[in-house]
């Protein structure tokens, strides 16, 4: 029998030789799953001896991350904006740098305001789900071409407590906009901006396992932005304003297409790492 230090040294090794970051960490989290306790308690376990059907268990998983599957379809959830998120296959992963996205439209909308957002390609629901939660009284409709990612959408709408306030709706934007003659105060959407020239140079994580047309257009990157900005006019109530995340290296050609489009108050915030990372037009 294996003692919980035994399994976390193997399994290190073996990440290392498959050259996987943060390799220790990775068997870590892997091993508290499996147990189902905290990463941290694993400390005051190390001779403990695990049992032979948590160590089959715990093989499969490591299998799976072996093969580069994301830690977090195998782990199944994520932590963002300080919510809890279900995540599968169908879903693009949530990244850090969309939280500049949700906190640039809390800072700039009124918390008590009576509005409609609509959240285009909202994938696993983060976008929706933390804007409902933070925004009492807004009613959203969330919007993916995918029936497999509005599933998990509505599940993390269901188990943050804000599922009432948003209507899921499958609609592939690239052939109209939105199938619902609706209007809306905001638009914001993190659309897949990655190139088709870039996406095969992604590590293995992503272009294995991601789902494809969550991270690229198969184009220039700037289908979306375009799409949606030429077409947003008859959706969007007076003033109404238009947030996106943006690649590195879009914000600026993204802004041209807001002026070309005669939006105004275009702004262009950077994320964490000093990248312009959200950009936001208003249409006046
Ligand atoms: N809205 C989701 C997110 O920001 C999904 C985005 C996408 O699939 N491109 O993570």
């Amino acid at each position: 029998m294996h003692t919980v230090l035994e399994l976390l040294n193997l399994t290190t090794n073996f990440f290392e030789q498959k050259r996987i970051d943060s390799a220790r960490l990775n068997a870590e989290l892997l091993l508290a799953e499996t147990l189902k306790c905290k990463r941290l308690d694993l400390y005051l376990a190390f001779d403990k001896p695990v049992k032979d059907e948590e160590v089959n268990h715990y093989r499969e998983f490591v299998k799976r991350r072996g093969n580069r599957e994301p830690l977090q379809y195998i782990l199944g959830y994520v932590e963002f904006y300080g919510l809890a998120f279900l995540v599968n296959k169908d879903v693009l992963i949530p990244r850090q740098e969309t939280e500049i996205l949700i906190e640039t439209i809390l800072t700039q909308t009124d918390k008590e305001a009576i509005i409609k957002i609509m959240d285009i390609g909202t994938g696993s629901g983060i976008i929706a789900v933390c804007l409902a939660k933070h925004l009492p009284n807004a009613k959203i409709v969330a919007v993916d071409k995918s029936p497999e990612a509005l599933l998990v959408a509505k599940q993390n709408a269901e188990k943050n407590n804000v599922a009432e306030r948003i209507t899921f709706i499958k609609n592939d934007v690239l052939n109209s906009l939105l199938n619902i003659d609706e209007k809306f105060d905001l638009i914001v959407s993190n659309p897949p901006y990655v190139s088709q020239k870039e996406f095969s140079s992604l590590q293995k994580e992503i272009v294995a396992h991601e789902p494809d047309f969550a991270v690229t257009d198969f184009s220039d990157g700037l289908t979306f932005y375009r799409k949606i900005i030429e077409s947003s006019k008859a959706h969007l109530n007076e003033n109404g304003k238009i947030f996106f995340e943006v690649g590195a290296g879009q914000a600026e050609q993204v802004k041209s297409i807001f002026e070309v489009n005669s939006f105004s108050s275009i702004q262009i915030r950077k994320d964490y790492s000093g990248i312009d990372r959200v950009v936001k037009g208003e249409m006046k």
